[in-house]
This record gives structure tokens, C-alpha cells and sequence, in this order.
């Protein structure tokens, strides 16, 4: 029962509510959807909700399992629902898909054939691993490259299919495709004997051991008894898979999205799980949302002008009281420098008049647009921050201690015992290494092992034998220490030192050298407050690799006072920031070259959605009329977005520049794209078809191979001469089929 302090607490929770969202935060048992526009609250409804379950003792702490999109969301969203019940509550599980999978794994990997102690691959140590399976294959990597062969292995992965059914469902028997399910299948193979799983695999595991297992799946949906999505919009096949096996016996799931800011299409996100939501729960109880609490009608106006052009779209009709606010600014400028440098003089005259960095947020569509933008900012002297391309996780010396610690934790990760084996030097190459290898295999013992009685090897050198004793050595003394529990700090912290990591990198006795060991005492020092708050009874070198693990790029946003911050739009899903610069609105760019068709173009206008309702108070719009792009110049017509926009909204700034109004632009666009090469006007005639894996001939660039073909008639192919991979428009490109 409820003591009079909370129910309090609920009453105020439930006052600052309006009455659609009140009735969906108060709703009972069974499924729940809440389908609404952005800025109506979605993520406010469902943090209230948390606490209201919570408070009213519906639902215990450790009952609840919320989903988020982001670590970074996950914290906030416990942060909120703290403060809305006044304590802290820990035992409940707010996080993405990846940390929940990763978090029920450990407890049940064991009966997939993994240990609980499984390394986590990240996307570059998958691709070095896709690398390795390939090569043993004898395929030609500078033809199909590791990095297109993990995309179609991730893409089959996120679809529920293993390595035969990729090969089934594709129906294709080109090289490209044998390649990749040969791949595939040695790649599971290798993983699990390294007890190893890569990111898509905590999800299809996690699904696995909840389908095969009644036993697991009972415990998890009875201890789960309310489960929360947030932006389920972007759930692909695995994730929805995993959603219905824990919720379909209790059905207490609760998701909240918006069709219209489903922006993760080209990642396998599925909108139909949104849309369908009814069909798959009849009984589900729908709340929709209007009222917007984030922008000015302006702005609100003009993203519902804009999504109107969608012939896919759930109607919605968003309105505020936060009056008409400032017009929307669009500029033309003359090139990518011009824009930047207007970007950053509005900054430099809105700090001026009192705004804080902080409410400042600049996008751009895709990441390399933002380099002109840094470098304008750095001249003017205005701190920022970039969300998403931040790297410190992935920098060599911290992934060179991670892999350390990762070997400690567990001797059968291959991939980090030949990261560190040799870093730093200490004597034993690739040959030594090599023999290793061979000689575990012919013995059927792990590499680990085979290193641990060096003398044994046949074919290695004294000084080899001797450098990989020592080695051992020290490696067997720190995992010693690792058994005694020793807190990760001091473990990183000595590894450190008695690997000769920190002595070599003071005997380079560089600026950069120095940097390295600053970022390694900036990993101490994440370990160390790791330490602080870890739970007692857990292996808790793997929960830190884990939670290392799963850090995404765009997670690295820091609470900062006073930075600008930039970011590509799709990192800036579920933000809100009172000024908004967009940047690059161009046709090609964005909407982005590669979307032109007309699945893709309606997902790029739903990205242009995304990103005019961040804005809070006011929004600039910014084209160039030139632009260099991979060292050419291109010449952009403005971004069709831009028209959709209605005028009347606008400031009209540059009356030369936007005089031809909606129907003229549009016209001229219609012109510029029959005479473009990159015209999607006349997709209807067929395009010549290529398969993956065709050889083909470009008239410039030479002999290539097709590597991917996507929608609107467009070819990815890889060139021997260069190793470039270009995408092109089968139709217009000087490309014949060999
Ligand atoms: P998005 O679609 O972008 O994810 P959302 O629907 O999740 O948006 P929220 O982020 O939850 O929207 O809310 C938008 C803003 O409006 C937030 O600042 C939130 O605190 C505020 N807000 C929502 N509902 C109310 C309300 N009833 N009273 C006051 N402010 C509110
Ligand atoms: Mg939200």
C-alpha cells in the first residue's frame, strides 16, 4: 500500500500530464500502444508510466523492462524516473535491445555452447574476423571485401537467417553470394569456438535461447511483467521476434512510436511492426497524442507540410500553444564554406545576445559534411562537440588494454590475443604467431594454451620460445589476480605498466605517445568509477568489457555546459534543442543520392521530419549552390525539402535566389534532372539488371565487380585498379556486363 509521501508523488506525476497522456501512463494490463508525433510526450508517457507502476506498486522495480534506442537514453530515462519517484531503482531494467540481450546472455549462454564469460566483437573486430574466414577460404578480399561480406552476414542476421537460409532466400548462385554464406558459416563456426559473439548476435542468441528454451522464456516473461519500447517505429525483425517471446504470455507490452520518424529502414527496421501493432495484439488499447509541448507552430507547421508529401502516412494533425514564434530562415550560399561561415556568424550573434552554446545544435546528413563546419568553429574560437564521430573507444591504444583485459577474462578470444600478443613489442611475429595458430589446430587445444608451453611448438625460434614464456607468464599472474576479484582500476592499472604498455609509449617520447597515455589514464579512470558503483556479486571484468562493449558513438554526448553540438540527423532521433541550424539542404545530399527512389526518398523525407521537429524556438535551413564532394565540385539544386516547406513560413531572405516560388523550382528541378546523369525521372524504363558478383567494365575506372545492388536501379562496384567502390545508376553509367 501506498504511504501518503507517494501518493503524493503520483498525484503530482499524474497532474503534469495532459488527459490522452495521463490515460495511457494509468492504463491497467495487457497491450498498449501509443502512436503519436513527435514532440507530443511519447517518451514523457512512458517515463511517467515507469513510475507510475513502480508507485502504485503495480509492478515491482525488477518487474520492469524498458527498451530504449540509445545508452544515453536508457540513463536519462532512469535519471527521470528517479526523480519522479524521489529514489533510486536500480533492480529495473532500462536499456537498449543490445544491453538487455547481452544482460539475459550471460545468465544463459551456456546453453548455446558459450560460457558466460563470451567477448563481445565490435564492428571492427567482426570485420577482421569476416577478414580471417575469408582468407582461409582463398577469396579474393580486394574483390569482395570484408567489409561488404559482414554487411550482407549482419543484414541476413538481423532477419532471423543463418548462413544456409542466406543462401536459400538470396537464390542467387553468383561468387559474391557462395562467398558470403561460405563465409558466413565458417564466421559462426569460428565465433563460437572463440566464444565470441558479435553485436547482431546478442540479439538472434537472445531470441534463440528464449524460442528453444520454455524454461528461460517462462522465467524472463514472468519476471518481465511489464515490458516498454520507446521509438518502436525502428525495431527490425529480431527485435520485434524478441518483444513477442517475452510478452506474449502476460501481453503487458507497452510501445510508443511515430510512422512518420521511422528513419532506420536501411538497417532492416520494419515500420510494419509499428502498424501492425493491431493486428498482432487486437486487444491493444491505442492512445494518440497531439498536442505538441516541444516547438512553435512554425516549425510544426512545416514538418506537417513536409511529411504531407509522403503518400505512406498515418494522418496526424500536431498542434501547440506555443504560438507562431520566429519564421524559418533558408539561405542559399555560395559554397560549403560560405554556408559554414553563416552557420557560425548566426552562432557567434545569438551567443551575443544571450543563448547558450548548449542550445545550439547544428545537423547535417551525412558525417563528412561536418569537417568545413569544425574547422569554421575552431577559427572563431566556439567549443562544440560532435555526437557520433567521437572515436575514444576506438583508438588502438584503448582497444590494445580492452583487449588485454578481454583475454584476461577469457584465454579463448583469439582476435585480442593476437591484438596484444606482440603490442607491445616484445619479440614474437607474425611466423611465431602463425605456428601457434597451426599448432593449436593440429592439437584440437586453444591458442591460449598451445602458448602456454611455447617449447612445444614445433618450428619456433629460441628467442620466440623465450619472449612467449614471459609473456605467458605475466599473463597467468594478472588473471590470477583477475580470480581474486582485484578491483578492474588496479588490474588496468598494473596490466599497464607490466605489459611495458606505458614504457613503450614513453620511450616513443612523442606529443601523440603522450596523448595515448593520457587516453589510457582516461580509461583507468572510467574503470575506476566502474568500480565505484559495481554490484558486488557479479563477474565484474566481464560486465565492464560488456558495458564497454555496447558504448555506441552517438552515446558519447557529454552533459557539457556551453558546447555547440553537431551531429548527423539520425543521431539526433528523441533530442530536442531550442535553435536548429540544417545544413547541406541540397538534392543529392539530402535528400541523399543514394535514396532517390521512391522507398528511399520517402525515408529521407521522414528524416527531414526528424530534424525540423528538434527545433524548439528556432530553425535555419542552409543550401550551397556548389560543393566539393569527394574532390569534385558538385553543383546542387536546392533539396526539394526545402520547397515543401510553404513560403509563407519562411523569412524570405533571398528574394533572388527563392523568387521562383514552389511550381517554378520545381519545374527547373524536372529540367535539371532530365538532363542530369543521376535523373530518377525516368525510372519506369527498365534499367539493365546486374547481379552481386557480375565483372563488369566502366569506361573510366576499368574492370570491377558488383558488390551490391540497391534499389533505383543502383550498382556498387568495386574496381580492381583502385580498389574504389563507387555506386552508380546502371542506367546512365558506362558500365557493360563482361
Ligand atoms: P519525439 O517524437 O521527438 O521522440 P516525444 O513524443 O517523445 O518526442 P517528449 O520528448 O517526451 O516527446 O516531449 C517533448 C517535450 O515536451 C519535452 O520537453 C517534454 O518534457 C515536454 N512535454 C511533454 N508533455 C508535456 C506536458 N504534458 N506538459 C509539459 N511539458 C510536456
Ligand atoms: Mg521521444
Amino acid at each position: 500500500m501506498p504511504d501518503t509521501a507517494s501518493s503524493d508523488r503520483i498525484a503530482d506525476l499524474l497532474a503534469g500530464l495532459n488527459p490522452p497522456q495521463r490515460e495511457a501512463v494509468t492504463h491497467g494490463e495487457g497491450p498498449l500502444l501509443i502512436l503519436a508525433g513527435a514532440g507530443t510526450g511519447k517518451t514523457r508517457v512512458l517515463t511517467h508510466r515507469i513510475a507510475y507502476l513502480e508507485g502504485t506498486g503495480m509492478a515491482r522495480a525488477n518487474e520492469i523492462l524498458a527498451i530504449t534506442f540509445t545508452n544515453k537514453a536508457a540513463q536519462e530515462m532512469r535519471e527521470r524516473v528517479e526523480l519522479l519517484l524521489g529514489r533510486r531503482t536500480r533492480a529495473m531494467w532500462v536499456m537498449t535491445f543490445h544491453a538487455a540481450c547481452a544482460r539475459m546472455l550471460r545468465a544463459d549462454a551456456h546453453r548455446l555452447g558459450y560460457t558466460r564469460q563470451f567477448t563481445i566483437y565490435d564492428q571492427a573486430d567482426a570485420r577482421r574476423l569476416v577478414k580471417r574466414c575469408l582468407d582461409e577460404l582463398g577469396v579474393d578480399t580486394k574483390r569482395f571485401t570484408p567489409g561488404a561480406v559482414h554487411h550482407q552476414i549482419s543484414d541476413a542476421k538481423n532477419k532471423l537467417r543463418d548462413a544456409e537460409a542466406y543462401r536459400r532466400m538470396t537464390g542467387d548462385s553468383t561468387a559474391f553470394v557462395t562467398h558470403v554464406a561460405d563465409a558466413f558459416g565458417l564466421y559462426e563456426r569460428e565465433l563460437l569456438r572463440m566464444n565470441a559473439m558479435d553485436f547482431d548476435d546478442l540479439l538472434v542468441n537472445a531470441v534463440n535461447v528464449l524460442q528453444l528454451f520454455q524454461d528461460v522464456r517462462d522465467r524472463y516473461s514472468s519476471a518481465f511483467r511489464h515490458v516498454l519500447v520507446d521509438e518502436y517505429q525502428d525495431t527490425n525483425a529480431v527485435q520485434y521476434r524478441w518483444l513477442q517471446l517475452l510478452a506474449e504470455e502476460h501481453r503487458n507490452l507497452a510501445v510508443v512510436g511515430d510512422d512518420a520518424q521511422s528513419i532506420y529502414g536501411f538497417r532492416g527496421a520494419d515500420i510494419r511492426n509499428l502498424l501492425d501493432f493491431e493486428d498482432s495484439f487486437p486487444d491493444s488499447h491505442v492512445v494518440k497524442l497531439e498536442q505538441n509541448y516541444r516547438s512553435t507552430q512554425t516549425i510544426l507547421s512545416a514538418a506537417n507540410a513536409v511529411i504531407a508529401h509522403n503518400r505512406d502516412q498515418k494522418r496526424k494533425s500536431l498542434w501547440t500553444n506555443h504560438g507562431d514564434g520566429e519564421p524559418i530562415r533558408i539561405r542559399e550560399l555560395d559554397d560549403e564554406h560560405a554556408e559554414a561561415r553563416y552557420v557560425v556568424g548566426e552562432i557567434e550573434r545569438l551567443v551575443d545576445e544571450g543563448a547558450s552554446r548548449a542550445e545550439i545544435a547544428v545537423f547535417y546528413r551525412t558525417n563528412a559534411q561536418s569537417r568545413v563546419i569544425e574547422d569554421t568553429l575552431v577559427r572563431r574560437d566556439i567549443s562544440y562537440q560532435v555526437i557520433g564521430g567521437t572515436k575514444f573507444y576506438e583508438r588502438a591504444e584503448i582497444k590494445d588494454a580492452i583487449a588485454y583485459l578481454a583475454v584476461l577474462g577469457n584465454p579463448q578470444d583469439v582476435v585480442s590475443f593476437q591484438r596484444i600478443v606482440n603490442s607491445p613489442r616484445r619479440g614474437i611475429g607474425q611466423t611465431s604467431l602463425a605456428r601457434v595458430s597451426a599448432f593449436a589446430d593440429t592439437m584440437g587445444i586453444s591458442v591460449w594454451d598451445a602458448a602456454a608451453d611455447p617449447a612445444s611448438v614445433p618450428g619456433l625460434g629460441t628467442a620466440a620460445v623465450r619472449s612467449l614464456g614471459r609473456f605467458m607468464d605475466m599473463m597467468h599472474a594478472l588473471r590470477e589476480r583477475v580470480q581474486q576479484r582485484v578491483p578492474i582500476g588496479d588490474l588496468l592499472e598494473s596490466l599497464l605498466h607490466e605489459t611495458g604498455y606505458i614504457e613503450a609509449l614513453k620511450a616513443e617520447r612523442t606529443i601523440e605517445a603522450q596523448g595515448r597515455e593520457e587516453n589510457l589514464a582516461e580509461l583507468v579512470e572510467v574503470a575506476r568509477e566502474f568500480d565505484a558503483t559495481a554490484e558486488e556479486d557479479e563477474d565484474t571484468l566481464d560486465v565492464f568489457l560488456q558495458q564497454i562493449a555496447l558504448v555506441a558513438d552517438a552515446d558519447t554526448r557529454s552533459d557539457d555546459e556551453g558546447l555547440v553540438t553537431l551531429m548527423t540527423i539520425h543521431n539526433a532521433k528523441g533530442l530536442e534543442y531550442p535553435i536548429v541550424f540544417i545544413a547541406g539542404m541540397e538534392e543529392g545530399v539530402f535528400p541523399h543520392s543514394r535514396a532517390l527512389d521512391e522507398g528511399g526518398l520517402e525515408e529521407e523525407r521522414r528524416l527531414a521530419y526528424v530534424a525540423i521537429t528538434r527545433a524548439m524556438r528556432a530553425l535555419y535551413m542552409t543550401s550551397a549552390r556548389r560543393r566539393a564532394v569527394f574532390g569534385a565540385t558538385q553543383y546542387g539544386m536546392r533539396s526539394r525539402f526545402l520547397d515543401e516547406v510553404p513560403h509563407d513560413l519562411t523569412d524570405c531572405a533571398d528574394e533572388a535566389g527563392r523568387g521562383r516560388g514552389l511550381a517554378a523550382s520545381a519545374a527547373q528541378r524536372a529540367g535539371a534532372w532530365a538532363s542530369s546523369s543521376t535523373s530518377t525521372a525516368r525510372s519506369d524504363e527498365p534499367a539493365p539488371s546486374f547481379r552481386l558478383g557480375d565483372d563488369v567494365a566502366h569506361a573510366a575506372f576499368g574492370a570491377g565487380v558488383v558488390v551490391g545492388v540497391e534499389a533505383g536501379g543502383i550498382v556498387v562496384v568495386r574496381f580492381a585498379g583502385d580498389g574504389s567502390e563507387r555506386k552508380l545508376m546502371a542506367e546512365y553509367a558506362p558500365i557493360t556486363r563482361l
